[in-house]
């Protein structure tokens, strides 16, 4: 990140603002200190790999069912009230620099986080749909990806994972992906030999698309996929 652009950053972390929540008195556009705290009670004993919200001792279901191909996640939050409508604020009503405290959140947590995470050098959002791109006008991880990314002071390549069939070419995709059977929703075209990457998401559910990510990275000769998410949904027994 440049200088003048950390500046910025800093400044806007400190310009007088309302709470999105309650209308307190707040800075930076971020919750009020009353709300935070209601927003990371959540937090407490999780699954080391998913992040999913556990009773202290019991097994991890998501886990269980689907055997990820993504090393571990980091949340800033829990998926609950009032989470989820600050979420919903962002996504669908047009509150897209509620991206900001997220992506501040969200790098407080990963620097909380053990040295595998600190060892990340790609930060790369979950791409939308074309769909949900023309429904939003914006992809809601972009957002948190890039200012998280700009936190952490790490590159941002945003173009290194594109959805099957939505903008990449037959020779970037290359003859495995066009082929194979195990083609999957998404393909990773460049360099990430090596690489520890952080894939970002505004809320993980099951983790079935960041694994379909991971799954893609890896083939692609990712060494390790983070996932770095704002929400986890907590485990729903229906
Ligand atoms: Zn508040
Ligand atoms: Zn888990």
């Amino acid at each position: 990140m440049s200088v003048p652009q950390r500046y910025l950053l800093r400044w806007l972390d400190h310009v007088p603002t309302h709470c999105p929540l309650c209308l307190a008195a707040s800075r930076g556009g971020r919750p009020c200190s009353g709300c935070l705290v209601d927003m990371r009670a959540a937090a407490g004993h999780r699954c080391p790999v998913c992040a999913l919200a556990l009773r202290p001792g019991a097994q991890c279901p998501d886990c269980a069912v689907l055997a990820p191909a993504f090393d571990r996640v980091v949340a800033a939050l829990d998926y609950v009230p009032p989470v989820d409508q600050l979420i919903l604020q962002f996504k669908n009503a047009g509150k897209f620099h509620h991206a900001r405290f997220m992506a501040e959140l969200l790098a407080q947590a990963v620097r909380h986080a053990s040295p595998q995470v600190e060892r990340i050098t790609i930060v790369l959002p979950v791409p939308s749909s074309r769909q949900a791109l023309r429904r939003r006008g914006f992809n809601p991880a972009g957002e948190i990806a890039r200012q998280l990314a700009a936190r952490l002071g790490l590159a941002y390549r945003p173009g290194l994972l594109l959805r099957s069939g939505e903008g990449a070419s037959q020779k970037q995709l290359g003859r495995a992906a066009r082929t194979g059977p195990q083609a999957g929703r998404y393909q990773c075209v460049g360099p990430v030999e090596g690489a520890a990457v952080a894939v970002v998401d505004d809320v993980l559910t099951t983790g079935a698309t960041l694994h379909a990510v991971a799954v893609a990275l890896k083939k692609a000769g990712a060494a390790r996929v983070v996932g770095l998410v704002a929400a986890r949904t907590p485990y729903r027994q229906d």
